[in-house]
């Protein structure tokens, strides 16, 4: 540390001891945050999610509070504010997962309802889930899964998984019959088949990680 001409580190100690709890409770009544605490987001998380399916961007901002875990609220159209403890990166995506699965169930459900109504296939429920390596699944009573990770295929893809899944509520197999009834409501469908092949590609990295 330098000093001007005449001033004592002794006696530069001395204020700065002085007035550290003056400076700290105006802080305080301020609002201000204490510089010590500020943790810098973390890297790993996106500043944006994109939801092709739903023709939707949400904007990410952090806001770091100490002592309180991750959550996500919505605030403003289309942004997205995480609070809480910001460096716990593992936490951060499991808030941000709990919004999409929310996010998921505004929105699947009407979309398949749509589709049932345009191809006449009858469902009986639909639930939202967060499936590991299934896009979506149907019982034999006519109950429909879906991944809340359909939000960020397009929309074609989206459909294509939301037909597949309705035209399992007529046949329950993948057997050459089950895809001549799809193909009757999808022309285009050895396109939406290749694609099906690289979807998985399309979930954000930053969701897959693993800290
Ligand atoms: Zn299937």
């Amino acid at each position: 540390m330098v000093t001007p001409p005449g001033v004592s580190h002794e006696w530069l100690r001395n204020l700065a001891n002085d007035w550290r709890g003056w400076v700290g409770k105006q802080m305080d009544q301020l609002g201000i945050a204490d510089p010590g605490e500020l943790r810098s987001p973390s890297p790993s998380l996106p500043d944006a999610i994109a939801l092709p399916a739903v023709d939707e961007t949400w904007y990410l901002l952090q806001r770091y509070a100490p002592g309180s875990s991750a959550r996500v609220r919505e605030s403003g159209p289309r942004t997205l504010v995480l609070s809480g403890d910001v460096s716990d990166a593992d936490a951060c995506r499991r808030a941000l997962v709990r919004w999409l699965m929310r996010r998921a169930r505004e929105t699947l459900p009407g979309m398949l309802a749509e589709v049932a109504q345009q191809t006449g296939l009858v469902y009986r429920e639909v639930n939202i889930r967060a499936q590991r390596t299934r896009w979506g699944s149907c019982s034999s009573h006519g109950d429909i899964c879906l991944n809340y990770q359909i939000l960020f295929l397009t929309p074609e893809l989206a459909r294509h998984v939301l037909l597949h899944e309705l035209c399992h509520t007529v046949r329950m197999d993948h057997s050459p019959r089950f895809w001549r009834t799809v193909a009757r409501f999808e022309p285009e469908l050895d396109a939406r088949r290749a694609e099906m092949r690289r979807s998985w590609s399309l979930v954000p990295a930053w969701l897959q990680a693993r800290a």
